[in-house]
């Protein structure tokens, strides 16, 4: 039987590879440090003009996985720096009622291990891109991707300021808005799930006493009987390495929205937009205090003093998209990864996980086809496969914690919050669930 791309085959031995990056977001950085670590030419181009031109989200929950594909790509001295910025370890993750009642509490011990590579970590967003930025030589900011083209045995990838460049692979690793998907799987629209967050951060060094004690202990999740339902997690700062921890040059400019260097308290209050009284985006921070203390106005004290205190330039939106199942698609010089390709809620917060799943397995195929350990083309087939199981059957995961969350009823949320009590009670069931908390 013929295999499915022979006439499109990579010839190492007569040329060697260039891997184009379209997205210098989580997942493309990680690809490009894991391509450079073995030797593969590889170029990132980036629409964003520097790392504050737009708000990068709070902080990142890096599960074993997550932390293992880093180590992979990054070289030791860059994952040693990682380490050292994550946030310190919380105590506990506790499930709560909107009355701040104790339904399920599991201590941190119980999620983390002895490994000093695969483990939880909290990091800033601003900090891990520093990180996987660092270094990179081709790393090209401002370039937005317009199109791209196949000519002959090459790819070019066309950018909006006119510009264009050619490579051999093409890898899309946009996000969830991608272009590059857009144009290679039409068919693939990405799913606007009605549901919105808005976050803020709470500054400890301002507000620390003000706090309930629950709210600094790590991490809080609550799915509120009124269809709202609130993330609650600690980032406190631990070390910087260099620049890797600190704030960028033009960040007080900014002001605290890019702020990198105070420890905080996040939160994110999520509910379906007619809950929220939100018919459209919006921007304003004082009407996104508004909506978010309105959601939690019957709540306790504590979460109403939660959302007050956050500084208003922090204050954010985020519509919850959610991507459709694609089937295989011929492989050729054009792949994907993360959000680009499995665009998923943050219900579970794994999206990142799963890019950098992505970005480490599409290198270890582009480095085989590199090195003509196998062809390149069925060596990306073969992750393409692999990606498309896992990736969106994490996507189908967060969808349904996500209503889980703001769509439960009545009934289905008395169920689930008795559960959440009988398994507080039963520590090997608790320790079956704290095994599964950052996979897909
Ligand atoms: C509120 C919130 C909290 C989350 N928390 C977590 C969490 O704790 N843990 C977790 O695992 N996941 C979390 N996620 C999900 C996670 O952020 C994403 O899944 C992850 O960032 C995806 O990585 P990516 O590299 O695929 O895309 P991104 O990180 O989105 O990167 C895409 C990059 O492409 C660039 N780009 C876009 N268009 C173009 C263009 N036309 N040309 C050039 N460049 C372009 C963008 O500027 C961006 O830099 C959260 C998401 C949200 C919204």
């Amino acid at each position: 039987m013929n295999a499915p791309y022979p006439t499109r085959s990579f010839d190492a031995a007569t040329s060697p590879l260039r891997v184009l990056i379209i997205g210098g977001g989580i997942g493309g950085l990680a690809l490009a440090q894991g391509l450079r670590r073995e030797g593969v030419s590889a170029a990132v181009y980036e629409r964003d003009t520097s790392l504050t031109s737009r708000l990068q989200g709070y902080r990142v929950h890096i599960s074993p996985g997550g932390s293992r594909a880093l180590h992979e790509c990054l070289p030791p001295h860059l994952f040693d720096a990682f380490d050292r910025t994550c946030g310190k370890p919380g105590r506990a993750i506790h499930f709560l009622t909107e009355r701040m009642r104790p339904l399920l509490s599991i201590a941190a011990d119980m999620v983390t291990n002895d490994d000093a590579i695969a483990r939880h970590r909290s990091v800033s967003r601003i900090t891990l891109r520093q990180v996987l930025m660092a270094e990179l030589a081709e790393l090209h900011l401002g370039k937005a991707f317009a199109r791209y083209e196949e000519r002959g045995d090459k790819v070019v990838a066309h950018f909006e300021d006119g510009t264009s460049a050619e490579g051999d692979i093409l890898v899309a690793a946009d996000g969830a808005g991608s272009r590059v998907r857009r144009q290679f799987l039409p068919d693939a629209p990405l799913i606007d799930t009605g549901v919105v967050a808005i976050g803020g951060k709470v500054f400890l060094d301002e507000h620390r006493a003000q706090l309930a004690p629950k709210l600094l202990d790590g991490m809080c999740l609550v799915a509120g009987r009124d269809g709202v339902c609130l993330f609650v997690a600690m980032q406190e700062v631990n070390d910087v390495a260099g620049p890797i921890g600190a704030n960028e040059a033009d960040s007080v400019q900014s002001g605290a929205v890019f702020e990198n260097t105070r420890s905080y308290v996040m939160w994110g209050v999520g509910a379906k937009r007619a809950r929220l009284g939100m018919d459209a985006d919006e921007h304003d921070p004082a009407r996104l205090a508004a909506i978010a203390t309105h959601a939690v106005a019957g709540w306790a004290p504590g979460f109403r003093t939660l959302v007050a205190l956050a500084d208003p330039s922090t204050l954010s939106q985020f519509a919850i998209r959610t991507s459709t199942v694609v089937g295989p698609w011929p492989t050729g010089r054009v792949t994907l990864l993360g959000d680009a390709i499995h665009a998923m809620t943050p219900y579970r917060g794994i999206g990142a996980n799963m890019a950098l799943e992505d970005a480490v397995r599409l290198k270890r195929a582009i480095v085989a086809g590199a090195r003509r350990e196998r062809d390149l083309f069925a060596a990306v087939a073969a992750y393409e496969s692999e990606m498309r199981d896992y990736g969106f059957r994490a996507a189908g995961n967060s969808l349904r914690a996500m209503r889980q969350s703001v769509d439960a009823g009545a009934l289905s949320l008395t169920a689930q919050r008795l559960m959440f009590r009988a398994i507080d009670r039963l520590p090997p069931v608790k320790r079956w669930m704290a095994s599964r908390m950052g996979r897909d």
